[in-house]
C-alpha cells in the first residue's frame, strides 16, 4: 500500500506523514530527504550546479541509504545537515533538471516498491506513484507556511531572518510549482487538505479516517 502526500514547504506534510506512517505501522519516506543529500554532495564535492551531465553522475553514484528517519550518505548521518538553509537556497537548481529527477524518482520507487509506504514529496501523487491507493495534498496559508518553517529552524538552533526565510521559501515554492517536470500539482484525484488552522492530529486523524473508508 502506498500513501502518497504531496504539498508546498511548511503545509505539515513530514510532521503528519511520520504520524501517519506510526499510525497505520507503516515506513516512511521522505523524498525531499533525498533530493536534500544529492545537492549536499553536489556541493561539498564543488560540483559546478549548472553542469547538468556531473549532476546526473552524482545522482547515479550516489551512496544514500534512508534508515528509519535518518539520512545517511557515504555511510555518515546528514539527517541535520541536509536541512540548513545553505541546502535549502541551491536545492530548487539541482531538482529542476529532468534527467536528476529520473535518476531520484528511479530510486525512490525502488525503495518503496515492495512494501507498505507513506511517501511524501511534490510529485508523488502524479509522476512516482500516481496509482498509489491514497492521495492526499495537504497545503497552508502563505504566512502560516513560513512561521513554521522558521520555528523548525530555530528549534534546531538555526538564527534566521525571518523575512529572508520567507522570500526565500516562497522562490522555492514558485520554482517547485512552475518547473517543467515533476512540478507540484493538485492531482484530479487527491484529497485536498488546508492544514493552516489544524492541529497535527486532527490532520492525521482526518486522513486516517478517509483511509479508513477506503479512499477514492
Ligand atoms: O520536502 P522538502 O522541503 O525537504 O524538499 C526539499 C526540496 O526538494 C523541495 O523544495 C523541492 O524543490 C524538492 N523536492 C522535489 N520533489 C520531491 C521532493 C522534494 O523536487 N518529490
Amino acid at each position: 500500500m502506498i500513501v502518497a502526500i504531496d504539498g508546498p514547504a511548511g503545509s505539515g506534510k513530514t510532521t503528519i506523514a511520520k504520524l501517519l506512517s506510526k499510525k497505520l505501522d507503516i515506513s516512511y519516506l521522505d523524498t525531499g530527504a533525498t533530493y536534500r543529500a544529492l545537492t549536499l554532495k553536489a556541493l561539498s564535492e564543488g560540483v559546478d550546479l549548472k553542469d547538468v551531465s556531473c549532476l546526473f553522475d552524482c545522482a547515479n553514484n550516489l551512496n544514500l541509504k534512508l534508515k528509519g528517519q535518518k539520512t545517511y550518505l557515504d555511510d555518515k548521518d546528514v539527517s541535520s545537515e541536509i536541512r540548513t538553509p545553505l541546502i535549502d537556497k541551491n536545492i530548487s537548481v539541482i531538482v529542476a533538471y529532468p534527467q536528476v529527477r529520473e535518476v531520484m524518482v528511479s530510486l525512490q520507487r525502488k525503495i518503496a516498491k515492495d512494501g507498505d509506504y507513506v511517501v511524501e514529496g511534490r510529485d508523488i501523487t502524479t509522476v512516482v506513484f500516481p496509482n498509489a491507493e491514497f492521495k492526499f495534498y495537504l497545503d497552508a496559508d502563505q504566512s502560516t507556511r513560513a512561521e513554521r518553517r522558521f520555528n523548525e529552524l530555530k528549534a534546531k538552533g538555526i538564527n534566521i531572518d525571518f523575512e529572508e526565510m520567507e522570500k526565500d521559501l516562497n522562490k522555492r515554492d514558485e520554482a517547485d510549482k512552475k518547473r517543467e517536470v515533476g512540478a507540484l500539482k493538485l492531482s484530479a484525484d487527491a484529497t485536498y487538505i488546508d492544514t493552516s488552522k489544524m492541529t497535527i492530529e486532527e490532520v492525521a486523524d482526518a486522513m486516517l479516517t478517509y483511509i479508513k473508508k477506503g479512499g477514492r
